[in-house]
């Protein structure tokens, strides 16, 4: 008889698992409600390189070719265009900068990503006279693409908050969840796994972001993706993202008037055009320590397992991760110590 596995939540962490259980066949239930937002809030660059010291970033020479070909696999599979090749336009503020970025572009990997001509006296940023350009980084759109998800998914989805004190552990090791029963569980549930009761050791933290939406005619980027202390983000007819921020005290999904000062500041001190704010979003990014994703199963039940922390690179790690994750609970193959959830027990 097939199994049938629960997947409790659908970010980016649920919604990878979901389509590589679906592409084997398996059978599924996923239970989600809106308590947290870190992916539909999230820019969606799928970036591979850390712009601060020009190195790669974790795993990326693994995670970059993967998230690619998932999500264009997604747009066939979904019937929409979600994932765009744009390039990101560095500021380059020093002399100091600009020799790193140029050391950068001879070492492997990262030269198959940055141009090795800067630019100069290109009048895009307001600080800074050098750029340069990072020529392979894509965004998602989110929004788009868990929408289409959740269409496709049709029966399987239930759009409801998941109640921990529902869920029975059998004695074969399987669930019954609200009369259903289930032979894994699946928590992805971002930074809302600090209500889970059976994941309480996890030293998970949240750091909030926030972007502001803006509305500008005079800028015009193409698609062109802006670095500077932060993002700025086409998303076409003239909107923009701008952020995201840092913020580990006020953990909730509420925008602040300290982030939208803070990031208008910001923006002002980047590009001199005339603009118009639109809109302020906020999500939770569920970090651990170590900031590396934590996978794996549960110390005690062992068809309950956990897919999370993936801090503020999601869209880039979760399509692998999600196919390891899947090996694991079907395939019996192991799971690397660095992510395994085990290294918390
Ligand atoms: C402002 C901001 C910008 C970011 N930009 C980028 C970026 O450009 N690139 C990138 O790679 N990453 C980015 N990130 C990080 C990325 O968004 C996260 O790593 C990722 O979205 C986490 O996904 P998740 O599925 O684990 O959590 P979430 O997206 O938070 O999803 C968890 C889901 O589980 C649901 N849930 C929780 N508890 C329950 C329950 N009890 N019952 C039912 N459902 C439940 C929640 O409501 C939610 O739908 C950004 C994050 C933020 C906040």
């Amino acid at each position: 008889m097939s199994q049938k596995t629960l997947i409790v939540g659908f970010g980016i962490a649920g919604a990878s698992l979901a389509h590589r259980l679906d592409e084997q066949d398996r059978d599924f239930k996923i239970i989600s409600d809106h308590s947290q937002q870190a992916t539909r809030v999230a820019g969606g660059v799928i970036n591979p390189i850390a712009l601060k010291r020009y190195k790669k970033a974790w795993n990326a020479d693994l995670f970059f070719p993967k998230a690619l070909a998932f999500y264009k696999a997604l747009e066939i599979k979904l019937s929409d265009h979600f994932l765009d090749l744009r390039p990101t336009y560095k500021a380059l503020k020093s002399a100091e900068d600009q020799n790193d970025f140029m050391a950068a572009t001879d070492r492997s990997f990262l030269k198959d990503f940055l141009s090795s001509k800067i630019l100069y006296n290109d009048k895009i940023f307001s600080d800074a006279d050098a750029i340069g350009v990072v020529n392979s980084t894509y965004t998602i759109d989110l929004n788009t693409f868990l929408d289409q998800s959740i269409r496709y998914f049709d029966m399987r989805f239930l759009s409801d908050s998941f109640h921990y004190a529902d869920l029975k552990c059998l004695e074969d090791h399987s669930f019954n969840y609200a009369g259903e029963i289930f032979d894994q569980v699946v928590f992805c549930e971002g930074y809302g796994v600090i209500h889970n009761p059976y994941f309480t050791d996890l030293p998970v933290y949240g750091n909030k972001g926030e972007y502001l939406i803006l509305a500008s005619d005079d800028l015009q980027l193409q698609n062109r993706i802006l670095k500077s202390k932060y993002f700025l983000i086409p998303l076409g007819d003239n909107l923009y993202k701008f952020g995201a921020n840092y913020d580990r005290n006020s953990l909730n999904n509420q925008p602040t008037q300290d982030a939208r000062a803070h990031l208008l500041e910001q923006f002002e001190k980047m590009i001199s055009c005339s603009y118009e704010v639109i809109d302020q979003v906020a999500g939770i990014r569920p970090t651990l320590k170590d900031r590396k994703p934590i996978l794996g199963a549960h110390p005690s039940y062992q068809q309950m397992f956990i897919f999370n922390g993936f801090g503020s690179r999601g869209v880039l790690g979760a399509p692998h991760l999600s196919q390891i994750l899947s090996g694991f609970i079907f395939g019996k193959k192991t799971l690397d110590s660095d992510i395994d959830v085990k290294r918390f027990y």
